[in-house]
């Protein structure tokens, strides 16, 4: 599967905000859309000017696939997805996104950043309900127990969480016992548990042309 190579950095600057893709350093100084919030490249000082209707909907359709680490492909299926369901089309969508293992997982504090717990994922660190699962697209449901396995309890990066908790509070959506590595998915998560600033009509709008 394709994937983007380049500084993730990088794409906060271009959509002018934190997609928090790098962990703790997303809450220091050295975080560069501190340090430099222009775009990225040679000619990106100032060139935040007038944008069209087009503009802003590609841009926030771009923001929230690439805080959420998908290629366009797989960013479409979950707006297909969230159209032929009951209710709202752009919080079906972000509701969707939310239930991925890989951020269920990272909201459960089980790694720093998306990218890092999507690693994670892969390489077959967690349960769901007591069986392995190592794809990140995985959709947990409520009610779901998301454990970290017991042979990988022993990795420094659990340990740590272990006897640290996480760095930041987990939303009230989900339960996590730090000690025994384990998270409960309580409920669904709706729209104000989701904390990105994300106009998702503009994403309803992009796809809808
Ligand atoms: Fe984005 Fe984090 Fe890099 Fe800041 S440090 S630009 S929030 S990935």
């Amino acid at each position: 599967m394709a994937r983007y190579t380049e500084s993730v950095c990088r794409l906060c600057r271009r959509e002018g905000c934190k997609l928090f893709l790098k962990g703790d350093r997303c809450y220091s100084g050295k975080c560069a859309i501190n340090k430099r919030p222009t775009p990225p490249g040679q000619h990106g000082q100032g060139r935040r000017g007038k944008v069209s209707e087009y503009g802003m909907q590609l841009r926030e359709k771009q923001k929230v696939r690439r805080a959420y680490g998908m290629m366009e492909g797989q960013f479409r299926r979950y707006f297909d997805m969230a159209e032929k369901m009951k209710g709202v089309t752009g919080e079906n969508m972000l509701q969707l996104l939310e239930r991925r293992l890989d951020n269920v997982a990272y909201r459960m504090g089980f790694g720093e950043s998306r990218p890092q717990v999507r690693q994670l994922v892969t390489h077959g660190h967690f349960l769901v309900n007591g069986r392995k699962v190592d794809i990140p697209s995985y959709l947990v449901k409520a009610g779901d127990v998301v454990t970290v396995r017991e042979k990988s309890r022993s990795q420094e990066l659990f340990k740590k969480i272990r006897e640290n908790g996480a760095s930041k509070p987990s939303p009230k959506w989900v339960e996590v016992n730090f000690e025994t590595l384990e998270g409960k998915v309580v409920a669904l998560p709706t729209r104000e548990d989701i904390d990105l600033s994300i106009e998702e009509h503009l994403i309803v709008e992009f796809y809808s042309k």
